[in-house]
């Protein structure tokens, strides 16, 4: 298992060809995949929308605790959540790589191999990139195409007065399961050879390394017949989130505290590191859970959900943004949430 290949063994195309070659396009809108300048697809009277995220070593991950797999699973869902967001249904992606010589191919196969099973448990076909070396550590390059029924997009800007705010699953746990990740690591750059102790932390671990992307929602929308009115998907907590719809739609808003969904498992995590759970659910990234604004005349199916949680309301814009807390207090909403979170 410990087999070293150098990559350059291969050369670049053979790269590629090693990389690409179980391809099994799954989608028809697919036309032409990997293997020459250009994809084609042809959406058949769809629209198609487009999304792209950058990933740099050392910025937006850390390989001494991310394992290569997880980070070629993750890579691809948070553009998957991108396109979710917009209500549509991700069918393509292309991922582009600069690859230090630090990584063997036995490395990059293991990357590929959570890109591929992200790729088909959300039935994306995988239809080109680029490759290249680098002299700065792993960069990941990801572009996700996905498709709606024209006019069935949903934006930030769109959110009515009156319309509730509701958000999936639970909120928070992804940044306590980096505040584990980050106190392990400090310890074993300290005392290398003392073993971390992640025991029990696999829910809020899991949420950072393995997240998932929000598809049950969206069909669920398209079963009930229902249409957001703004949406977006949570990457930088929900205070930051829900201030770009209300800056974007010009609205303010209203939140509960108690409405917001918190996980038992971390909230049992966030008091080990004596931080508010809310305030972790508030500030905390990288949830890859959606946000959006619904009619209120739509409640009796949104209850239908259990995944979904109706945790305030838009008001007019001069009320500005407002958190009601379980104490009874009124604190404004903002980018930092209302209880700074200790760094
Ligand atoms: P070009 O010279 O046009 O950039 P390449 O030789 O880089 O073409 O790539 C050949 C084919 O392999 C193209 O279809 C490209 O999209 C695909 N490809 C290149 N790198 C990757 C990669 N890392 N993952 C998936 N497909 C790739
Ligand atoms: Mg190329």
């Amino acid at each position: 298992m410990n087999q070293r290949t150098e990559i350059s063994t291969l050369g670049e195309f053979g790269l590629i060809e090693h990389l690409t070659k179980n391809i099994e396009l799954q989608n028809a809108s697919t036309i032409l995949g990997v293997g020459d300048d250009g994809a084609v697809i042809d959406h058949f009277g769809r629209q198609t929308v487009i999304t792209t995220d950058l990933l740099l070593e050392g910025v937006h991950f850390d390989l001494t605790y991310t394992p290569l797999k997880h980070l070629g699973y993750k890579s691809v869902i948070v553009n998957l959540s991108d396109v979710y967001a917009m209500n549509a249904t991700p069918t393509q992606i292309t991922l582009s790589v600069g690859i230090s010589n630090r990584f063997s191919l036995e490395a990059v196969d293991e990357f590929y191999e959570g890109v591929y099973t992200a790729c088909n448990k959300y039935g994306v076909d995988l239809i080109g990139g680029d490759t290249t070396s680098s002299k700065t550590g792993l960069i990941i390059s990801i572009t996700a195409l996905g498709e709606v029924a024209p006019d069935k997009f949903v934006k930030r800007t769109t959110a009515q007065k009156g319309d509730l705010i509701c958000v999936s699953g639970d909120l928070g746990a992804a940044y306590i399961g980096l505040l584990f990740l980050e106190r392990e690591k400090k310890i074993f750059m300290e005392s290398p050879g003392v073993q971390p102790d992640l025991e029990g932390e696999s829910y809020v671990i899991g949420r950072l390394l393995k997240p998932e992307a929000r598809k049950d929602i969206i069909e669920f929308f398209a079963q009930q017949e229902l249409m957001p009115t703004a949406m977006m998907d949570i990457s930088d907590g929900l205070s930051s989130e829900i201030l770009h719809i209300c800056k974007d739609s010009n609205l303010g808003c209203v939140l509960y505290e108690e409405k917001i969904p918190i996980h038992e498992e971390m909230k049992k995590a966030a008091y080990k590191f004596e931080i508010d759970p809310t305030a972790c659910a508030l500030s905390g990234g990288e949830d890859y859970e959606l946000l959006f604004t619904i009619s209120q005349n739509d409640y009796d199916k949104l209850v239908l959900n259990e995944q979904i949680s109706v945790v305030g309301y838009m008001t007019e814009p001069e009320l500005g943004s407002h958190i009601l807390t379980k104490g009874g207090g009124k604190h404004p909403v903002t980018a930092q949430g209302w209880n700074h979170l200790k760094k």
